[in-house]
């Protein structure tokens, strides 16, 4: 492969947990396998959602787990000029629109009517920047790696928000923006992420940036069913040898790679050997993966 570069891209609102270390490690080892770059973003474009510490603390865990990146580490804060200057791109060619609806004036719509894609209904309310999804690319179509072919039609899916009100940017916006900068050759990222590719691919399109390939995983349920996130307090990921050795081989088995039982108490650098040596996307299995790893609710 001429050019292989992969990032991980975590929001510091928590420490990472059993989730984010399948994303990261998959990502890790599609990059590494391919003999590929591995950067680390952090998505610090919310501070009131980052708490103090917690981008120190995913570092260290990374680092207890052995995913060692690429480069300086890359932030969000302070790139409101590179956010601004593509916002100002999607103004001019007519693809983004203020807006100053609140959620609650359009809640019995699935998603916002675009009341405000022709005008702003109240000027003098603070303003919002979004998407207009019927003017951009569609369908957008692309062939994810494990999911396989991707049809979306983004108007359905809504004028996503690029700018919010109080000021800060969006999420759909500082990615695109970023991954372009950096020349992401390949996105490897939880499947609770992969509806909002087709708005990214819309972004992409109209400030004539490249299309990353794109790697969506299986989402990882807990036994209680419910996404393992920080929103349900799965536990942060030890830092202390002991623990990560086995938490590591769980995690590739979570992807489907079958690594040899023997491996359970191997050293990190070891089963990162192993996996990287016998990375195979094929072996993923694209439903839901129920893990008991990190899984914080009490036993039924
Ligand atoms: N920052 C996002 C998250 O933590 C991931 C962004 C991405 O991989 O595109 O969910």
């Amino acid at each position: 492969m001429s050019h292989y570069r992969g990032r991980f891209a975590p929001t510091p609102s928590g420490p990472l947990h059993f989730g984010s270390l399948v994303a990261a490690l998959a990502s890790f080892l599609d990059a590494r396998h391919a003999g590929g770059e591995w950067w680390l973003r952090i998505e610090d474009i919310d501070p009131p959602r980052c708490p103090p510490g917690a981008a120190d603390e995913i570092q260290r865990q990374l680092e207890a787990f052995g995913l060692h990146w690429d480069g300086p580490v890359l932030w969000q804060h302070g790139r409101d000029g590179a956010y601004q200057a593509a916002l100002d791109r999607l103004i001019a060619l007519g693809l983004a629109y203020p807006c100053s609806c609140s959620r609650k004036q359009w809640r019995d719509s699935p998603i916002y009517p675009g009341w405000c894609r022709e005008g702003v209904r109240e000027p003098a309310n603070p303003l919002a920047w979004r998407l207009r999804s019927d003017l951009g690319l569609r369908p957008v179509v692309w062939q994810d790696r494990l999911f396989g072919e991707q049809r979306f039609d983004p108007a359905t899916l809504g004028d996503v928000v690029l700018k919010r009100k109080d000021g800060l940017w969006a999420y759909q916006l500082a990615v695109v923006v970023d991954d372009a900068e950096l020349q992401i050759s390949d996105v490897v990222r939880g499947f609770d992420l992969l509806d909002n590719t087709p708005w990214q691919r819309q972004l992409q399109d109209a400030l004539g940036v490249p299309e990353p390939r794109y790697l969506h995983l299986p989402l990882i349920i807990g036994e209680g069913g419910q996404k393992l996130s920080k929103q349900n307090l799965a536990p942060a990921l030890p830092t202390d040898d002991d623990a990560v050795r086995p938490l590591l081989h769980a995690a590739l088995a979570a992807l489907d790679q079958s690594p040899p039982a023997d491996l359970t108490g191997a050293p990190v650098a070891e089963l990162l050997a192993w996996g990287i040596a016998h990375w195979e996307v094929s072996r993923i299995r694209p439903e839901p993966h129920r893990t008991t790893e990190g899984d914080a609710l009490p036993p039924d």
